[in-house]
C-alpha cells in the first residue's frame, strides 16, 4: 500500500531525527558539564582510557562518570 509505506517513511524520518538529536545531546553532555560545587561550566578532560572526567580548576575537583555511550 502506497499510503502505508509513505507513512512508515515519515516515521522513519522522524525517528532518525530524534535519534540524531539524542546523540547530539549525549555528545554535548559528555563534552561539557557543570561543576556541582561552583556551577562553572567544565569541559571534558581528555585522557587516555574510556573514563569521562571533568576537572574544575577553581575547586580542584575532578568529576567523573562511568556512563558510556552505547550507540542508538
Ligand atoms: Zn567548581
Amino acid at each position: 500500500m502506497f499510503a502505508g509505506s509513505f507513512h512508515s517513511r515519515i516515521y522513519l524520518g522522524v525517528g532518525s531525527v530524534f535519534c540524531a538529536v539524542g546523540i547530539a545531546l549525549l555528545i554535548r553532555r559528555f563534552q561539557s558539564t557543570l561543576c556541582e560545587r561552583c556551577w562553572q561550566r567544565l569541559h571534558r578532560d581528555l585522557k587516555d582510557g574510556s573514563e569521562i572526567s571533568f576537572h574544575c580548576a577553581k575547586c580542584d575537583i575532578v568529576w567523573t562518570t562511568k556512563v558510556f555511550q552505547d550507540g542508538c
